[in-house]
């Protein structure tokens, strides 16, 4: 059984144009998902064309992801929200902070209609998460939704997720404009999982980052900024990070990088040196 579809219009969603690729669809087609169009594919090839192992960022973000989730059921906060949460793939939020404390509640919101219907599909026998559709760089549209206020409870501690959605904010001023809206939104004592695409600014990595954001930003995706450490930085300004390993400072680190599981097969890539990660603490 394969969900794989073409780009033929019996097969589309309703609400879905097929001749426009999808943020969550090419994400999740690098890392190894069915649900991927035509479009989809023709933006994969001009991704690996210019930088053929771009799938360590998507793997490098989703690792990071799942390994902070982890990380978190160690506090006793049982409320997620994970904002620009993609389409479903084998570890979701809730699957993970589930297994440690299986009465925490996740509300995923994205506003992609192929995440909507399948994110729907797998929670529907599950009273403590809900799939919320709205724009996520509207916080405060987020923050008073219904479903969301019927979930979370913003006057205590919450875990914020915004992973690998900030860089398709493009505007540069608005970022972390959005950001601090969400912080605010936050009581003391939450936390938000965030990461970032980066350009490293160095003369072989600063190429690397700027051929995935040419394909990105000029292509039909639109969107997909590689900021330097010193923007990427001011969005989680105010939160006090954790370490992001034995070695280093509190910060953010290369999402590979942040408390990985077990000693590294093979080096890291380029690539995968373009993407920051971390969790901050409000203080
Ligand atoms: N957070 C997941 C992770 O880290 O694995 C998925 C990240 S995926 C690269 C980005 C997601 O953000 C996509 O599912 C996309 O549909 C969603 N997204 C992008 N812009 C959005 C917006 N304005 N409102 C809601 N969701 C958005």
């Amino acid at each position: 059984h394969s969900t794989s579809r073409s780009a033929s219009p019996s097969q589309v969603p309703v609400g879905v144009d097929p001749t426009r690729p999808s943020i969550a669809r090419v994400y999740g087609a690098f890392l190894g998902g069915k649900v991927v169009y035509e479009v989809d594919r023709q933006v994969m090839a001009e991704i690996t064309a210019a930088v053929p192992e771009a799938a360590d960022l998507a793997r490098g973000n989703r690792g990071f992801r799942n390994r902070a989730c982890r990380f978190l059921t160690q506090t006793d906060i049982g409320q997620f929200l994970d904002c620009g949460s993609g389409l479903p793939t084998a570890e979701n939020t809730h699957q993970i902070v589930q297994r440690h404390n299986d009465e925490a509640r996740v509300v995923y919101v994205d506003n992609d209609p192929v995440v909507l219907a399948h994110g729907r599909a797998l929670l529907e026998d599950d009273f403590r998460v809900r799939m919320v559709d709205a724009d996520i760089f509207e916080p405060r549209r987020v923050v008073e939704n219904e479903t969301v206020r019927a979930t979370i409870d913003f006057t205590v501690p919450v875990v914020l997720l915004l992973v690998g959605t900030m860089h398709y904010v493009c505007d540069d001023a608005a970022a972390p404009r959005i950001m601090r809206e969400y912080i605010d939104a936050l009581a003391p004592g939450s936390y938000v999982v965030f990461s970032h695409f980066i350009d490293p600014e160095t003369p072989e990595l600063t190429p690397i980052a700027k051929r995935v954001e040419d394909v990105l930003v000029n292509g039909p995706i639109g969107a997909g900024r590689f900021r330097t450490r010193a923007e990427v930085m001011a969005m989680v300004d105010g939160l006090e990070m954790v370490a992001p390993n034995a070695q280093d400072p509190p910060g953010l680190s290369v999402c590979a990088e942040w408390w990985p599981d077990g000693p590294r097969i093979g080096g890291l890539s380029g690539a995968a040196r373009c993407i920051v990660g971390g969790v901050g603490r409000k203080p």
